[in-house]
């Protein structure tokens, strides 16, 4: 087993005297500690724990891999970017902008984009501005736009390293397991959310929690399901009402809009007999702006059919009402009846992991990259043309895509749109908002 220092880890990788080691070398200036003894790393492999903006990370360096003649070059490249496609969290790609792109470049590259693993395409030894103009010509490498560096000269060390971190997961704890999801179950008064968490929970729950004299605000109830952990919010008002009765409404909308801003995925309950209300849209519009997930569930549908099927009718009828909406998924239950459960939490557990979803740096590029072949942005006027250089989803929950652009104000809301099916129709992000931050990329102003 190899060692796995618990810092994310950054790997170099590239072809021979493109400048690693003096890139590692400049990226760990203030390094926190060298670490040369890690048992299982091989020698010619330098580890270094390196912070940069208060997060840190591990560096490695490939660079040692020394190339024998008896050895095919492509081979051993290979070999070196597949070990560290192993154990990395991001690879930085590097490449010599003096040379431009060369066969073994592709070949990389072609590994590179096979993984998973978020990759920066980084341009090293762009020692002055001329250079800087020769680096796009490695966007056809399809990993995006390259970062132009000088290891040599210190230039573009800070950016890059403001793009790495960008791009780091959080740090796990060890040992933790993974957070129960937050689920909010919410709607207008009457439409059945007490019958329905009283049906996820099971009566006995409600008596025990149902103490006379709770005045307790918000009581969250953990609840675990076919061994996957889940928190209910805000429970206690919805238990109580099914004793309290009509007429007295204990789960208001301050109440419920502060279930939705703790909620990972939030259920929201609609009456299937009755037309969508304008609260209701209030409501779904409260979700949306939240960030959270949403699933909705179309309740009393034993009022309507006598099985949970699903009705295109009715659940069209409810998509145009909640035309804003485009992504959510419409479930059937019914909470009297017992109907439906399983199937609105395999939606809800379907919502949750899109949530959490973070879609890999290349990926996305590629993503994008093809969006933007196949449609290019519009021009202005004057002619002048949105371009985008890169994109980064250094957030989730909600899932949050940055466009590096050379000027955000060129961004067509249709065009955005645009890519936001385009993205949607490659990842699975059902239920959940895709939320876009434009970013004029460093520098742009000189150049465009
Ligand atoms: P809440 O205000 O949203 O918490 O709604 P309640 O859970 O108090 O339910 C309001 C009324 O709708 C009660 O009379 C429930 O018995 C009834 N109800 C809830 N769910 C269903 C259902 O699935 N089918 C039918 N037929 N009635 C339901």
């Amino acid at each position: 087993m190899t060692a796995r220092p618990s810092a994310p880890v950054v790997v170099l990788v590239g072809r021979p005297n493109v400048g690693k080691s003096a890139l590692f070398n400049r990226m760990i200036r203030r390094r926190v500690a060298i670490v040369e003894d890690i048992p299982g790393v091989t020698r010619d492999r330098l580890y270094a724990v390196s912070e940069w903006r208060g997060k840190r990370f591990t560096l490695v360096d490939t660079g040692g891999l020394h190339l024998g003649p008896s050895h095919g070059l492509a081979a051993k490249v290979r070999e070196q970017v597949r070990t560290a496609l192993r154990e990395a969290d991001l690879l930085l790609f590097v490449v010599d902008v003096q040379d431009g792109v060369v066969p073994e470049d592709r070949e990389i590259a072609e590994v590179v984009r096979r993984s998973r693993v978020p990759v920066l395409l980084v341009a090293n030894k762009a020692d002055g501005p001329a250079h800087d103009l020769a680096a796009p010509e490695f966007f056809a490498l399809g990993l995006g736009d390259p970062i132009p560096v000088s290891a040599h000269h210190g230039r573009g060390i800070g950016d890059l390293l403001d793009a790495v971190v960008a791009l780091l997961p959080e740090p796990a704890p060890h040992g933790v397991a993974e957070a129960p999801m937050a689920v909010a179950v919410v709607g207008r008064p009457n439409v059945g959310k007490s019958s329905l968490v009283n049906a996820i929970l099971g009566e006995e729950r409600v008596v025990v929690d149902a103490q006379p004299g709770t005045t307790r605000d918000a009581v969250d109830t953990p609840y675990e399901r076919d061994g996957r952990r889940y928190l209910l919010i805000d429970t206690a008002g919805l238990r109580r009402r099914a004793r309290v009765g009509r007429g007295i409404e204990s789960y208001g909308a301050v109440r419920s809009r502060r279930a939705i801003e703790r909620a990972d995925v939030t259920v929201l309950v609609l009456d299937a007999s009755e037309p969508v209300s304008d609260q209701d849209q209030r409501i779904a519009g409260e979700i949306a702006r939240a960030g959270c997930g949403l699933v909705v569930a179309l309740n009393k549908w034993d009022l309507v059919a006598r099985a949970p099927r699903p009705d295109r009718t009715r659940e069209q009828a409810v998509r145009r009402a909640l035309r804003f909406l485009p992504y959510a998924p419409v479930l059937p239950v019914s909470a009297t009846a017992g109907w439906g459960i399983e199937a609105l939490f395999s939606a809800i557990n379907r919502v949750g992991a899109a949530h959490r979803a973070r879609i890999g740096t290349g990926v996305l590029n590629r993503i994008v990259g093809e969006a933007v072949a196949a449609r290019q942005p519009p021009a202005d006027r004057a002619g002048r043309r949105l371009r985008i250089f890169y994109a980064t989803q250094p957030a989730s929950k909600p899932p949050t895509v940055v466009l590096f652009v050379n000027d955000p104000r060129r961004m067509p809301e249709a065009y955005l749109r645009y890519l936001e099916r385009v993205i949607r129709s490659k990842v699975d992000l059902i239920g959940v908002p895709l939320r876009f931050v434009l970013r004029r990329r460093r520098g742009e102003e000189a150049r465009t």
